[in-house]
């Protein structure tokens, strides 16, 4: 039954080709896998960024350990990735200012956004590069300790940060934040939405939110439904997950089936909502009277899966 679930999941972001090696993490010799002849691959990541050449045939670097040894001197700057075929790989946070400005970044390319990637990098690359990101992210934001306000330092090959204060010595390990998105369902119609700051203006999604503690998933769709619309749903079914690295979130994708149409837009998070039937909403598409969520969100699996369903 997993098994069946993890291979019909096409989430953009899912399906890491990486072996982790979880049980690895606080054994690996990095001074092995760094050294300049072994057969591992760096991934630079600046400023939430991904190196990449954009000139034909466009491709995302990955560096060698020979092309990457001026940024690998620090180890501690480095997390593990994991194991694909023969290559290790690794995530490094490049914290210079402007690398577009370095010969050495030149000769590689520049640093582009992961959304923009979407027509460049393979599903595997993309989901290497989202993981890779989202501890990036994790390590800028947890350099002093939560319980004591010590600076932490990295170990495990990156994947937990030790406060440093000995009468602390807190662990801290890396974390992702659970949010859910729902389909909103009444009979044979699917609800959109949409909120102000969200471009082009005839930008749509889906209701979302963060689970909050002390609630379960089907709790925070209800909520977060209730909050947005106002709508009361019932029937709260589970579809796929995707991890979400804008910047350190897993997105929990439902579908809710709601007890009346008549929303209210009560909390003013959302500027608009509006009720489609299957063919309403392949019809506003196509005229471009909406827009909806870029393929590579779950938002937009969500949709296409309701509107094959006719
Ligand atoms: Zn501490």
């Amino acid at each position: 039954m997993i098994n069946h679930l993890l291979i019909s999941s096409q989430n953009y972001f899912s399906n890491n080709p990486l072996d982790r090696l979880s049980p690895n993490r606080p054994d690996i010799d990095l001074d092995q896998a760094l050294h300049e002849e072994a057969s591992t691959l760096i991934v630079p990541i600046w400023q939430g960024k991904h190196l990449a050449s954009i000139e034909e045939p466009a491709r995302v670097v990955f560096l060698s350990t020979a092309e990457a040894q001026p940024l690998i001197q620090n180890p501690n700057q480095l997390v593990f990735l994991g194991k694909r075929g023969g290559n290790d790989y690794f995530a490094i946070h490049i914290q210079e200012e402007d690398p577009s400005t370095n010969p050495f970044w030149q000769q590689w390319g520049t640093f582009e956004s992961l959304r923009s990637l979407g027509k460049i990098a393979t599903l595997a690359e993309g989901a290497i590069l989202g993981y890779a990101q989202a501890m990036i992210y994790w390590h800028s934001t947890h350099q002093f300790c939560g319980r004591c306000g010590t600076a932490t330092r990295s170990d495990w090959a990156g994947h937990v940060r030790i406060c440093q204060n000995p009468d602390c010595g807190k662990k801290h390990f890396p974390r992702t934040d659970p949010a859910i998105i729902t389909l909103i369902t009444y009979q044979d119609q699917g609800l959109l939405v949409r909120q102000s700051q969200w471009q082009p203006a005839n930008r749509f999604s889906l209701v979302a939110g963060f689970v909050e503690p002390g609630e379960s998933l089907e709790e925070a769709v209800q909520r977060e439904v209730m909050e947005e619309t106002g709508l009361e749903v019932n029937e709260v079914e589970y579809q796929s997950s995707q991890p979400w690295p804008f910047p350190g979130s897993i997105m929990l994708g439902f579908r809710a089936e709601a007890t009346h149409q008549n929303f209210e837009l009560i909390d003013q998070e959302l500027e608009k909502a509006r009720w489609f039937t299957r063919a309403q909403l392949k019809d506003a598409a196509a005229a471009k009277e909406i827009l909806l969520s870029p393929k590579m969100s779950i938002s937009r699996m969500l949709i296409d899966a309701w509107l094959k369903e006719e």
